[in-house]
């Protein structure tokens, strides 16, 4: 559980949206609540499930969209590397992933040594590193259960 961190929570989420000038309208606090409560790291499908609960006339379309808006002004990640359909993270400090290839949940975790993980040389000469990211796979409590 990381919902203690400082980056995710409605004050910031209305902090971030005055600095970028976005309205801050009860659908997009609705959208982002639902994605904070998320712990799953939901693809846009799935979190429109959750909010249509809330908010019924709401359309699949404006949950995508207000997801990639969001992304854009720095308060969702998108989760990169998982293939397709995108999946969406309200913890936008740097953290690492637990994948499980059964039934693709995807676990927060934080690993000090990850975090300072050696880069290397030619990269380290060509690029800027800003974050280390490790995705572990494998599968999770519940499947290695089954297998
Ligand atoms: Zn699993
Ligand atoms: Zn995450």
């Amino acid at each position: 559980m990381r919902l203690d961190i400082k980056n995710a929570s409605m004050d910031f989420f209305r902090e971030k949206c005055k600095e970028n000038n976005l309205k801050i309208t009860p659908q997009r606090i609705v959208i982002y609540k639902k994605l904070l409560e998320s712990k799953d790291h939901p693809n846009a499908e799935v979190l429109f499930k959750r909010v249509k609960n809330i908010i019924p006339a709401i359309s699949f379309d404006t949950v995508n969209r207000t997801l990639l808006t969001f992304s854009k002004i720095g308060i969702v990640n998108i989760v990169e590397g998982y293939g397709e359909p995108r999946r969406f993270d309200s913890d936008i400090e740097n953290h690492h992933h637990f994948r499980c290839l059964n039934c693709d949940s995807i676990i927060d975790f934080d690993f000090q040594p990850y975090d300072d993980i050696l880069v290397p040389g030619d990269i380290k000469k060509r690029f800027i590193v800003l974050n280390r990211k490790v995705l572990l796979e494998g599968y999770c409590d519940r499947c290695r259960k089954n297998k």
